[in-house]
């Protein structure tokens, strides 16, 4: 006998489980199946562990400039095996928060393979045996894996990827990163803290490539600072792995040894070949195709998060399970422009942006004037020694409103909330009161400066 639900996700990752919460709260019967650890890659193998690792490590820069705050502490050393047992600590509470939220929302844990055999069936594969299900809906949430290079394939133990340098056993001595993309940046300034002499290489222009010129120029420059080397316009040719460690052969001729050698060339969507071939399910390359309803061409079937392709960010997946739970139940609504997700990079210094960045509204044609403020004229910023960084604001000249914020500096992914209210607005910042002294004041004071109001920044010629 079949288990029936009104609706069946398919993963537990930030998608998958939140569109479960919101189903069940509507009143619906929801189950649930994951194959692996509940949280999905954010919780396991992504953000959660990552920014683990990175709070650690920013203790660690900040204690090191302790003298310049006038204070006396000593030596301070990083201890990698309790770093990383604080962060599986963390991971671990959250597995099983999850666990527990899928418990007092009355939705039933599957614990195997889920395998959609038709539009309301899924087969459930455990170690136990099979169970069937019969839903009246089915929510795809089976998200992304790192993307592998043929040429040097992933070995685990000296090629790795983002899964395995969550967890080395050790700080390698030396490490090249291959991608200069968010995960590449993020582990670059966790391993130089600790030790490890870093060196990234990057295929196009700059590291942080989705960002404007200027802001990949502040990167290279801080990271140099940390002792973090980055190689732009450089493509890998091969990677040999020796004895201890690996030859990174550079199309320039340049050779690079390192003991651990990071791919960090993007993430591809997951779905299994038998759910996709079963439903006959539209597809683009390996992304799931959906409509803004978050529909696939099959009624009654719904996919979100990495496996639709849009963001590959967990707070995308977050947004689109908002959708998809509302129309599973009964609900009608759209995902909204995409371009009001923030982006957010938890390096040193962080990065965060939102809506169209300057190369965007070039690329579209758009008339800008951009506001611009340095982090080094805010007070509390040069209170905490964080004073690297900038906020730009560019507004659209045609209409006067805000198209697009991009801040770099201590504290930027959390004032990107703040930039993506005001998106698209002209000058209602005036009508936000921002405490004294703040690190947000730098945003404030670029934003005035897109509307030639600042009031610390000298009158300059606007076009
Ligand atoms: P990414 O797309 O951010 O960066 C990959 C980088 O690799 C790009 O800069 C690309 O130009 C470069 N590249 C590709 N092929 C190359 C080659 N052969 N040689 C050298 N460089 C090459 O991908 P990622 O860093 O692997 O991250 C994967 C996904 O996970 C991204 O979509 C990212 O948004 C997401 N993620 C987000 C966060 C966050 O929001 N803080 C953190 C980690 C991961």
């Amino acid at each position: 006998m079949a288990e029936k639900f009104d609706v069946f996700v398919i993963g537990s990752g930030p998608g998958g489980y939140s569109a479960a919460i919101r189903c069940a709260q509507k009143g619906a019967s929801v189950g649930l199946v994951e194959k692996d650890a509940m949280g999905g890659t954010c919780l396991n193998r992504g953000c959660i562990p990552s920014k683990a690792l990175l709070g650690s490590v920013h203790f660690l820069t900040l204690a090191r400039y302790a003298p310049l705050m006038g204070l006396e502490i000593g030596s301070v050393k990083p201890n990698w095996q309790k770093m990383q047992s604080r962060k599986d600590a963390i991971v671990g509470g959250f597995n099983k928060g999850v666990t527990g939220l899928m418990q007092s929302n009355g939705i039933k844990l599957f614990r195997g393979r889920g395998i959609a055999t038709a539009a309301d069936k899924v087969r459930v594969e455990s170690q136990d045996g099979n169970t069937d299900i019969e839903a009246k809906n089915i929510i795809i949430a089976t998200g992304s894996e790192p993307v592998e290079i043929p040429t040097f394939a992933f070995d685990g133990t000296t090629i790795i990827s983002s899964n395995e340098a969550l967890n080395l056993a050790s700080v390698p001595e030396s490490m090249v990163i291959i991608g200069g993309g968010v995960i590449g940046c993020e582990m670059a300034c966790v391993y130089s803290a600790v030790g490890t002499k870093v060196t990234i290489v990057e295929a196009l222009s700059q590291l942080l490539p989705f960002e404007d010129e200027w802001v990949g120029k502040i990167i290279t420059r801080e990271f140099k600072k940390l002792g973090i080397e980055s190689l732009v316009s450089q493509k890998v040719t091969a990677v040999t792995v020796g004895a201890d460690g690996a030859t990174v052969s550079l199309e320039s001729g340049q050779n690079l040894q390192a003991q651990k050698v990071l791919v960090a060339v993007g993430r591809r969507a997951t779905c299994d070949k038998e759910t996709i071939e079963a439903l006959g399910l539209e597809m683009n390359g390996r992304i799931i195709k959906v409509n803004e309803k978050m529909q696939t061409n099959v009624p009654g079937v719904y996919a979100l998060g990495d496996v639709v392709g849009t963001t590959f960010l967990a707070h995308g997946a977050f947004a689109e399970a908002e959708v998809a739970a509302a129309n599973v139940t009964g609900g009608d609504e759209k995902m909204y422009d995409y371009s009001l997700v923030p982006r957010a990079v938890y390096t040193f210094p962080e990065v965060a942006s939102v809506g169209k960045n300057e190369k965007k509204c070039a690329d579209e044609g758009i008339e800008t004037y951009v506001g611009k403020a340095l982090f080094k004229s805010n007070g509390r910023s040069l209170a905490h020694n964080e004073t690297a960084g900038e906020v730009r604001v560019i507004k659209s000249k045609a209409d006067n409103k805000v198209v697009g914020i991009t801040i770099v500096g201590s504290t930027a992914t959390e004032m990107i909330a703040a930039a993506t209210a005001l998106l698209g607005s002209t000058q209602k910042i005036t009508d936000v009161c921002f405490a004294h002294p703040t690190v947000s004041e730098v945003l404030k004071e670029a934003w005035e400066d897109a509307f030639g109001t600042s009031l610390h920044i000298p009158p300059r010629a606007k076009a």
